[in-house]
């Protein structure tokens, strides 16, 4: 299946030179995104994946119908101050200003092999303060998986040393 052919790109949007990858024309298709969901579990399946981890929100998208697939657990990084119990935090720069993403501090048990999943690979900044989260905890990274990545913006290269898969890409 051509995936790419279910994107819906939003030219100007949030701001004007910006060309946005809207991935819900994937979800609201219930083949285009079993298909994507599969692929990603065929992925992890190859890694002996104890945890699923993605941001919010969209990295709840692709990664929760993942772990459901497989039978195992998913575990949420999110914005501070959103999480209840006691929690680790990352801050990283973004364009302009900070983030801080934040984790459960008993969300991954040292030594377990983690699949972090994403819809969308730009700079690599959150996938990075995501993989600093579940390492602190003791996590191992295992696998990455994303929907879309744009190439052009090389977060790969921030990412080297880990194994990556998008199933959809633009140069
Ligand atoms: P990065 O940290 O620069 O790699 O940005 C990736 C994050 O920004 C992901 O969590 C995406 O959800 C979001 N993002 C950036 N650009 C787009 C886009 O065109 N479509 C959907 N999400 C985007």
């Amino acid at each position: 299946m051509d995936l790419k052919q279910y994107v819906s790109e939003v030219e100007d949007w949030p701001k004007k030179g910006v060309s946005f990858k809207d991935i819900t024309t994937i979800m609201d298709n219930g083949p285009a995104y079993k298909y994507a969901t599969d692929q990603i579990v065929s992925y992890a399946e190859r890694k002996d994946v104890d945890i699923v981890v993605g941001p919010e929100a969209r990295g709840f998208i692709i990664g929760c119908p993942v772990a459901y697939s497989m039978g195992i657990g998913f575990a949420p990084v999110r914005k501070k101050g959103k999480l209840p119990r006691e929690v680790l935090e990352y801050e990283y720069e973004l364009e302009y200003g900070t983030n801080t993403l934040t984790m459960h501090k008993d969300a991954i048990k040292p030594g377990q092999r983690v699949l972090i999943t994403d819809d969308l690979l730009a700079t690599g900044g959150t996938i990075l303060a995501t993989i600093k989260l579940v390492e602190a905890l003791g996590g191992i990274v295992v696998g990455i998986a994303f929907l879309i990545e744009l190439e052009y913006l090389n977060g790969k290269e921030l990412l080297e040393g880990y194994d990556s898969i998008s199933l959809i890409s633009y140069e």
